[in-house]
């Protein structure tokens, strides 16, 4: 797979030109055969003396099977098993461990993963194959030990993919993954030379020649010992050899290969075709990522260049993948993995609540996730024109603003963005568990640790658990008689399949909720019929959306500023609460808004009937969209309000009986809010389970904590959800509070905190009360169960939750 990058962004232009000129006036020149190997190996290390080193890494020196190196490891305990094997790149002549430190520390950081970066031999000291025997060396001691992933860049790419071959036909344990920069995998030059690119900023088609000697022939390439064109001939044999020219040789059955680099080097066009020999070679993981107008390993210069940490993290992702599927991680049940906390999911409150944990200092945490991904719902919820409904500055957690929103409303995919940067910047990919399910976990009251067993047969102990799982992550099927008949395609929006067509076919798509209505218009566009069943119609407010320009961009790099916007868009949002209570102005505007874009934007008085509610305004989730109302206004959307009675192999059959034959069947149907964590066995105290605890619906006090649960957290647990703001508001108080419990224990070397019974009765009590006489308990919704009582919804103002939440009251909980 090929991917392309475009870097971008004022921060990297600007360090983009200056180190490219840097490197040009200052590098280039001197990897020449003008100068001694020697100076260039001195010259190199002083350059590489200013690069900006990774903190929370130590390097201490070392040896493997002989072979000397450096170590790098992360500070904190080793989040899964396995090492990384680093072949630093300079043409087999120059280059240390020590011109690499910036990029290996970054590598052992950005993994978690122990790296052993090696000083194999060089030429013309040590001509080939010294340098692939040492590889090797290493290779196999550290395999003894466990997976390996290699990664090496330039002419450490090259030496990266010998090495694999070497191994391959040896018959040792492949490593786990290949990552080559910028590889120098063909030492063959074609004649005539390649054109150097005008962006080339390091290398040149004459130092590569001189090198590629030195390494065949070692110091007698130069000497004149033998006769040129004795040496030549010879090279011309040599150079055709698979472990000096890997791109020559067979590349079949080796493991999975990342290959990055740069348009604007000299080897773009041989990690293009490396990438293309793998392929046929039958390598179906094989990766390939160029970055536009980037140079010859751009990744040495991470910290300084945006582009050189992202290719690191994406590096970083597709090796602990690769580890992962050779070796996953996780203890078994007589030897489980010991944890200080294990967090279920990695979507918006599970990100924060491993932002706080770092914080704190404390690194003993995994997520467990069971996609393929991180973002929780913004990974589920892929559906077209998915994007949230609250301002994007107020979607963004207080401690990590983000600038580059490119609109208001941001979309999915920018906000699953926005995650994965953040989950990078902070250090956080070691820490996930990704493609693992949780199927059971229990209390050990003995221990006071937690018991977590996963789908697939691991173990792991944790003192503390931390459910952040969500409202909104187990789509709800519409119970329909004959869903299970419809011969179509059918899709859940929570479970988008990007490959099932639209477009030019006829479309169905049940359900008119705020998931209906972001789907609906970018459905119509495409399909050829589009049918849209409605059960209830739904209020519609004008969405303030507009594009973020480049001022707009600017300004929000200064705190000030952002800090401004953040805080009027609360203040905006928290208004809007009062638009559910009966007579407050607030409400009055808002009626006025819904029954304004209802008349301007639907001309038919028939059509504009069957689209008015039903129901009180906030009752269910207010939708804010422009393009809903002209969608279904379109003459070949039809909205059915005819109820559905049935679903046939053909299509769906309404009251009137009337089938429409559909190709597309979409169910825009919701998620179960009910039965929260069903998917998980989860035990307390005395083996009660929470479904038994939950069996008259979910609750819990404050929504974080369940009494007989004892070192148990959710976050955005039952009746915490919001009709009118953004739910991180409420993420970051609860971690708060989750961290204060977490400290309390620590600090009195308590084995368990629990919360008391009646204080999670009088909280729900207390909101149960609330809710009873709310615009929420008039009508059907997620919020409520169908007895009537509301289990999602918090009735207040965010400030009062905010202030009942922060701070744990110590009254409420026992501490054992
Ligand atoms: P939803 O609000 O529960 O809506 C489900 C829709 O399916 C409703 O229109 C419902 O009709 C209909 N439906 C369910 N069962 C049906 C059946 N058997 N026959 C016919 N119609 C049926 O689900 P959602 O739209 O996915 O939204 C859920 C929540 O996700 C939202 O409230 C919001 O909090 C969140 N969300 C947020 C964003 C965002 O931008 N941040 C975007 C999308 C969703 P009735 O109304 O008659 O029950």
């Amino acid at each position: 797979m090929l991917a392309e990058y475009t870097p971008d962004g004022w921060r990297e232009r600007v360090v983009a030109f200056i180190l490219r000129w840097t490197l040009r006036l200052l590098l280039k020149p001197v990897f020449s055969p003008r100068f001694s190997v020697a100076f260039q190996r001195r010259w190199l290390e002083a350059l590489s003396r200013i690069a900006i080193q990774q903190r929370g890494v130590r390097r201490e020196a070392g040896e493997v099977a002989g072979v000397r190196g450096e170590w790098f490891r992360r500070d904190g305990p080793a989040l899964r098993a396995g090492t990384l094997l680093y072949l630093h790149g300079g043409a087999y002549c120059v280059g240390s461990t020590a011109t690499h430190r910036a990029l290996t520390a970054r590598i052992a950081w950005a993994t978690g993963l122990p790296v052993f970066s090696a000083d194999y031999r060089l030429a013309p000291e040590h001509p080939f194959p010294a340098g692939l025997e040492d590889a090797l060396a290493a290779y196999r001691a550290l395999r003894a030990q466990g997976p390996v992933v290699v990664a090496g860049d330039s002419a450490g790419g090259g030496l990266t993919l010998a090495l694999a071959l070497a191994l391959r036909d040896a018959g040792d344990p492949p490593p786990a993954g290949l990552w080559l920069l910028s590889p120098w995998a063909d030492l063959v030059v074609p004649d005539p030379p390649p054109p150097e690119p005008p962006g080339e900023a390091m290398l040149s088609v004459a130092w590569a020649q001189v090198c590629a000697r030195l390494y065949l022939f070692g110091a007698s390439a130069l000497s004149g010992e033998r006769p040129q064109p004795e040496l030549e001939a010879e090279f011309a044999v040599r150079v055709l050899d698979p472990l000096v020219s890997p791109m020559r040789g067979d590349l079949g059955r080796l493991p999975p290969v990342l290959i990055q680099c740069g348009t604007d080097e000299l080897l773009h066009p041989m990690a293009l075709a490396l990438h293309d020999a793998l392929l046929q070679a039958g390598n179906p993981s094989v990766r390939c990522e160029v970055t536009r107008h980037r140079w010859h390993v751009f990744q040495m210069h991470v910290h300084a260049l945006p582009s050189a940490d992202q290719a690191v993290d994406r590096a970083a992702r597709f090796l602990l993948e690769q580890i992962d599927a050779q070796h996953p991680p996780g203890g078994s049940a007589e030897e489980p993995e010991d944890r200080e906390v294990v967090i279920l999911g990695a979507g918006m409150s599970g990100l924060c609540m491993a932002a706080g944990l770092l914080r704190e200092g404390r690194r003993d945490f995994v997520i467990l996730e069971k996609q393929p991904g991180l973002g929780g719902t913004w990974w589920d919820n892929r559906y077209p024109g998915a994007h949230v409904d609250v301002p994007a500055p107020v979607y963004s957690f207080s401690f990590a603003p983000n600038p580059r929103w490119s609109r208001r409303f941001a979309s999915a995919p920018e906000i699953q963005r926005y995650m994965q940067a953040l989950a990078e910047r902070l250090g956080l990919l070691p820490h996930l568990r990704l493609r693992t399910r949780l199927v059971r976990a229990q209390f050990d009251a003995d221990s006071g640790r937690w018991i977590l067993e996963t789908e697939a047969g691991q173990t792991l102990r944790a003192r503390f658990f931390v459910c952040s799982t969500g409202p909104l992550n187990q789509p709800r099927w519409p119970e329909i008689e004959g869903l299970e008949r419809y011969a179509g395609e059918r899709l859940h929006s929570a479970r988008w399949d990007d490959s099932v067509a639209v477009a030019g076919r006829r479309v169905g798509v049940i359900g008119t909720g705020s998931t209906a209505s972001q789907l609906i218009p970018p459905m119509a566009a495409q399909a050829a019929r589009l049918h849209v069943f409605q059960r209830t119609a739904n209020w519609v407010l004008p969405r303030l959306d507009r594009r973020y320009g480049a001022l707009d961009r600017v300004l929000a790099q200064f705190p000030p500023y952002a800090r401004a916007v953040r805080t009027f868009w609360i203040a905006v949002l928290e208004w809007g609460r009062k638009g559910f209570d009966e007579g407050t102005l607030a409400r009055r505007g808002m009626l006025r808004a819904a029954r304004a874009l209802r008349e301007r934007q639907i001309a038919d008085p028939t059509l504009r009937e069957r689209l008015t509610p039903p129901y009180p305004l906030g009752c269910k989730r207010i939708i804010y969209s422009n393009e809903y109302y002209p969608a279904l206004a379109q003459p070949h959307v039809e909205l059915v309000t005819e109820p559905i009675v049935r679903i046939t192999e053909r299509g769906i059959v309404t009251a009137d009986g009337q089938e429409r034959a559909l190709d597309v069947l979409i169910c825009a149907t919701g998620f179960d809010t009910v039965h929260l964590l069903s998917s998980v066995e989860v035990r307390g105290r005395e083996g009660l389970r929470l479904s038994d605890a939950w069996a008259k619906g979910p609750e819990a006090y404050l929504g974080v904590s369940v009494a007989g649960f004892p070192n148990f957290f959710l976050l955005l647990g039952p009746n915490t959800a919001t009709g009118h703001t953004s739910t991180l508001l409420y993420i970051e108080p609860e971690v708060e509070h989750v961290l204060a419990c977490m400290s309390a224990v620590r600090a009195g070397e308590h084995r368990a905190i629990e919360v008391r019974a009646e204080a999670q009765r009088r909280w729900n009590e207390r909101l149960q009360s609330r809710l009873a006489g709310s615009v929420w308990s008039l009508c059907r919704s997620w919020y409520r169960m169908e007895n009537g009582r509301i289990v999602a919804l918090f009735p207040g103002f965010t400030a009062e939750y905010v202030r009942a939440v922060r701070r744990p009251n110590w009254a409420d909980y026992t501490l054992a």
